[in-house]
């Protein structure tokens, strides 16, 4: 087996998608289309997000976000933004890249994502943005304190490239509200492994914000607000009218695959009981949609290699942390950034993708039997 397949994970929309090219290729029209004008309404019909901008990858995304804000006057260059210090190295770069100053406050072993509990500590007279990851499909958001911070003035981002589809908990939303429609604005990615994955690069921005919504598609146009006329230094930043066909032909299944992942994360969940591998936290009153399936053992390597001797493949979100990687060499430097290496080196990403309950139940006795280190 392979821990992910994509070929697979295509090949039920196969047809659709190759009529669906074809439909793109006949029609001349390959940028600022009706399908991505299509999906843009589609997905702020999912989400609950007002204006939803395709772009070109989640990573553009993020940076058009920060960009916006800072033509707005809302942030400037030596302003802190807090991400989790345990995250894709992607949430992180548009904010240095920019000029901003990113701090990476510690995230809960349980959850992986930010642990609200120590948030607090690095607020500063200089925060003036926090940006949520919902790492590996976990709705990273507390209400009140969100609200709270909200209320101080700062801007709340989230980073939803892996949570499409997921809902956190909030009273007053029907007990539940979609990532991605809970901060000032989102990112999205569709990179091709997440859950909702294009054929090649795409991403988008969400928000209920319509100047930041019109910032941002200028932004993503070279900066012009019209034909030939720019008011912004800005970038390319679009989405191919083919990828957003392709994702309109997949977009109507992501609650069937993401309900696929929650019932093998549930199986995982209840039968992996080795007393050295540790299952990550179902939250209540969210819905999550395991992106990634990520258990905790001390002894992470000896576990990768038991499970590989047994014909499972696993993987490793994110082997080394941002603050860690050689480009931020002399950048980051506190000490709880210890915590972020030493659970870097106990994670390990169980497959998750096209797994049936019976697979899931098969990964979880061979994790059981994992011998026990003798000391
Ligand atoms: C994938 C990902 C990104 C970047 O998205 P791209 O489309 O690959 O640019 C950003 N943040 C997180 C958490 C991601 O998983």
């Amino acid at each position: 087996m392979d821990f992910l397949n994509l070929a697979h994970s295509n090949a039920p929309y196969s047809e659709k998608l190759k009529e669906a090219a074809a439909r793109i290729i006949d029609s001349g029209r390959f940028l600022n289309g009706p399908e991505t004008e299509a999906l843009e309404a589609e997905i702020a019909a999912v989400t609950g997000a007002e204006y939803c901008i395709a772009v070109s990858n989640g990573l553009d995304a993020i940076r058009l976000i920060f960009r916006a804000y800072m033509e707005q006057g809302r942030l400037t260059p030596g302003d802190e933004v807090i991400f989790p210090a345990n995250t894709f190295i992607a949430s992180v770069l548009p904010i240095t890249e920019l000029g901003l100053n990113a701090v990476a406050a510690p995230v809960d072993p349980l959850t992986h994502n930010l642990d609200w509990s120590r948030l607090q500590d690095f607020i500063g007279e200089k925060t003036k943005a926090i940006l949520l990851v919902h790492l590996y499909g976990s709705p990273c958001w507390d209400a009140s304190i969100c609200r709270m911070l909200h209320d101080q003035g700062l801007l709340i981002i989230e980073d939803n490239a892996q949570a499409l589809g997921a809902m956190a908990a909030e009273e007053g939303f029907g007990g539940s509200r979609y990532c991605g429609a809970l901060g000032d604005a989102a990112a999205v990615s569709f990179y091709p492994t997440k859950n909702l994955g294009a054929l090649g690069d795409a991403g988008m921005v969400l928000t209920s914000d319509k100047r930041l919504a019109n910032d941002v598609r200028t932004l993503a146009q070279y900066g012009s607000d019209r034909r030939y006329h720019n008011i912004y230094q800005g970038y390319n930043n679009r989405m191919d009218e083919l990828q957003a066909a392709f994702l309109r032909v997949k977009l109507p299944y992501l609650d069937d695959e993401n309900d696929r992942r929650r019932q093998a994360a549930q199986v995982y969940c209840e039968e992996i009981s080795h007393p050295e591998v540790k299952t990550p936290a179902i939250l209540p009153g969210t819905r999550q949609v395991w992106h990634q399936y990520v258990v905790t053992s001390a002894r992470r390597d000896q576990l990768k290699d038991w499970l590989a001797q047994n014909g499972i493949p696993t993987d490793i979100h994110y082997p080394i942390p941002p603050h860690a990687q050689p480009c931020y060499e002399g950048t980051f430097s506190h000490p709880s950034l210890n915590e972020s290496r030493r659970l870097a080196d106990s994670i390990l990403s169980l497959p998750i993708a096209n797994i049936s309950p019976e697979k899931a139940k098969e990964i979880s006795r061979i994790i059981n039997l994992f011998p026990i280190q003798d000391s």
